[in-house]
């Protein structure tokens, strides 16, 4: 169980959803995002018309999914939520273009991971509001065009850098979610922790969010922990000494840092002397997916100073053997 995973476990999705903010005054932080979308909103109110299609990028847990539903919430129209890898053919995209309503917000999750003849049919039905439509088999085929209702395809990517440049160059503009400063992480804890009703004793949101990772839905996940504690130790409130007590239990440190990403600093600082080392040695010496230290351990070990990215592979920072309790090394970039 990887608690700071900012990936959602499997018995979340429910969870998730009863933390949902439904407007966009009830979204936590993100000022410019919020004053974009807020612009972008209204234009499309005024000149009537269902908005533009974009893009969310940004790391796990930042609130993408969430955005994208308070969208279709406050312009009043359904969605329909999907994503990059749930569709496997062409076909399964067509068949759910060709059954959205008129103004209908279809959320397509991990848009980098489409597939090719998917994203070619997405180009065209989001350009010119037209799905090719195939009848028959073999020689004997042909294509029928059907047109479609205006509707707003919001993409979710976590990689922005995979997404091909016809595709991107399809959305009207692109948000960057970025980590929650703690500040703003503390008010979404408070705010949690009163849907879920849980009382938080004093300092014990703000030592809750700075082991967040900057991420509200590690947040989320932490005050549930620290619930459970507390209704296990019969406490009527959580205080900090709940929270460090319950947060050491999980193996998250003062920092945040978990085991997967003390085993990260681990490799680079004692297999690699510091580093550099390439993405797939290291995840192969920690025993886990490239992608998995790339997306969810490596932004926020760099964004914390722990971890740099350099052309020749990643070094660990003087702060990380630190951490460690070790002594840093002398390398040619530190
Ligand atoms: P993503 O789609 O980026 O992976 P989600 O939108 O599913 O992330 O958000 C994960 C959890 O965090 C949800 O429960 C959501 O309600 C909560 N959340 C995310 N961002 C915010 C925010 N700015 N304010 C309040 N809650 C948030």
């Amino acid at each position: 169980l990887r608690m700071v995973s900012s990936q959602p476990l499997d018995n979340e999705p429910v969870s998730d959803e009863e933390l949902r903010p439904h407007v966009l005054d009830g979204f936590i932080g993100q000022p410019r995002l919020k004053a974009q979308l807020q612009l972008f909103l209204e234009a499309a109110r005024k000149r009537d018309v269902p908005p533009d299609h974009f893009l969310l990028a940004g790391p796990p847990g930042l609130g993408k999914t969430t955005l994208a539903m308070i969208v279709a919430n406050e312009l009043g129209v359904p969605i329909r939520v999907t994503s990059g890898p749930a569709i496997q053919h062409a076909g399964d995209l067509a068949s759910i273009l060709s059954s959205l309503d008129a103004g209908e917000v279809l959320f397509i999750d991990e848009i980098h991971r489409l597939p090719r003849p998917a994203e070619e049919l997405l180009y065209i039905a989001m350009e010119d509001f037209r799905v090719d439509v195939m009848v028959g088999k073999g020689p004997g085929a042909s294509s029928i065009p059907l047109t479609l209702p205006r509707f707003t395809v919001i993409g979710a990517t976590t990689r922005e850098g995979m997404l091909p440049s016809p595709l991107r160059a399809r959305f009207g503009f692109t948000a960057h979610l970025d980590f929650y400063p703690h500040e703003e992480l503390e008010k979404l804890i408070e705010r949690s922790a009163s849907v879920l009703g849980v009382t938080l004793g004093p300092g014990a949101a703000h030592q809750l969010s700075l082991r967040s990772r900057g991420t509200p839905r590690i947040a989320n996940r932490l005050l549930r922990r620290v619930r459970d504690w507390a209704i296990v130790h019969d406490l009527h409130e959580v205080d900090v000494n709940a929270v460090r007590d319950a947060l050491a239990l999980y193996q998250i440190d003062s920092e945040g840092l978990d085991r997967l990403d003390i085993a990260v600093l681990k490799a680079i600082c004692t297999n690699f002397a510091g580093g550099p080392v390439g993405l797939n040695n290291l995840s192969a010496m920690v025993g886990e997916e490239s992608e998995t230290v790339e997306t969810v351990c490596e932004p926020y070990l760099v964004r914390e100073g722990f971890l740099i990215r350099t052309p020749k592979g990643r070094v660990a920072t003087a702060k990380a053997w630190t951490h460690l309790g070790l002594e840093p090394q002398e390398n040619d970039v530190n």
